[in-house]
């Protein structure tokens, strides 16, 4: 029966009643490429570059060996989207020439957005490796910085885009609880948000991602986190502007559908989740999802969230 729904869906994500909601793949590098292929993805929403950065924690890769892997993925997307983070290096993935040794909190510290404007130079080469990779080619570049705090954070990175000639959109990732309480803020600054649900659900409730023993706090269906959720996504769409997730959350099917009836614009995963959460949306229209997400962020807990959002679903 589940393979019988799976190949019943195929082609772009959408609701049932048509709404779109494009379905992109998380890759860390070319390697990934072939899986998000198979899988249908329209293309990518989150690059993590950091991958290219991790083979030699003392010096950055040349800009000739970042275009080369850059435009590998490029490539493999004519016509698609390709959404690039920039180097996020710190907390979780210290690199030893950008993250200070000494931090009491690296997660607190310097990290993400924050080691790039301190290393204008790392940003700068990464910029224009990406600008000559996409050259010539068809694809819809996109390019985003991630740990963006406020408007100052966007306004520094976009400033560094348009310095290096870049030819894309550039956007902020929403992982801070202050960058979605302030999104129409930095929405003057970049043309779109993409929500890390990983970091965001770590910031707002001051419990690591690394750490076990507080993953009741890091569940994505914490009603908190819905909200913050929905406060990034109905900015953007005052502003006119997409706003992704590229978060863990978006590979649950069930909390897909809430996430699209919250106004998120696309869902970016794991290419291996793509297939389930494109046939659970297809069953639901907008409107089903709509009043899924207003009963999971009436609830007061995670647990009630995912079964409040599978009552409205099922038709209970
Ligand atoms: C996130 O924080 O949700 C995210 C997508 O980024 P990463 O998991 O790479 O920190
Ligand atoms: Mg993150």
């Amino acid at each position: 029966e589940r393979k019988a729904a799976l190949s019943a869906s195929s082609g772009p994500g959408a609701t049932s009643d048509g709404h779109k909601v494009p379905l992109l793949a998380n890759i860390g590098g070319p390697a990934d490429v072939p899986a998000a292929v198979d899988a249908g993805a329209e293309g990518v929403g989150l690059f993590r570059t950091e991958f290219l950065f991790l083979d030699d924690s003392k010096h950055a890769p040349t800009e000739e060996k970042q275009i080369e892997s850059y435009r590998k993925v490029l490539e493999a997307f004519p016509e698609g989207r390709v959404v690039v983070r920039v180097l996020d290096a710190g907390a979780d993935k210290p690199l030893d020439f950008l993250t200070p040794a000494d931090e009491p909190n690296p997660a607190l510290g310097v990290r993400g957005l924050r080691s790039l404007l301190d290393h204008p130079d790392v940003l700068r080469t990464q910029l224009t490796a990406l600008a000559k990779a996409a050259e010539g080619l068809p694809v819809y570049l996109e390019v985003m910085a991630p740990m963006v705090a406020d408007r100052i954070d966007a306004k520094a990175f976009a400033d560094a885009c348009r310095e290096a000639g870049l030819k894309a959109k550039f956007g902020a990732m929403v992982e801070i609880p202050s960058a979605a309480l302030r999104a129409r803020s930095i929405l003057q600054e970049v043309e779109f948000l993409s929500l890390g649900t990983n970091d965001l659900a770590q910031y707002a409730f001051a419990a690591d991602r690394q750490v076990g023993a507080v993953s009741r706090l890091q569940d994505p269906w914490q009603p908190a986190l819905l909200d913050l959720i929905a406060m990034s996504a109905e900015a953007a769409k005052a502003e006119g502007k997409s706003c992704g997730v590229c978060g863990e959350a978006a590979s649950d099917p069930l909390l897909a559908c809430v996430l699209t009836g919250l106004g998120v614009t696309s869902l970016s995963m794991g290419a291996a989740s793509i297939p389930y959460v494109r046939a659970t949306l297809a069953k639901y229209t907008l409107a089903q999802c709509e009043r899924a997400a207003a009963a999971a962020r009436a609830s007061d807990t995670a647990e009630e969230a995912r079964v409040a959002a599978q009552a409205v679903l099922s038709g209970e």
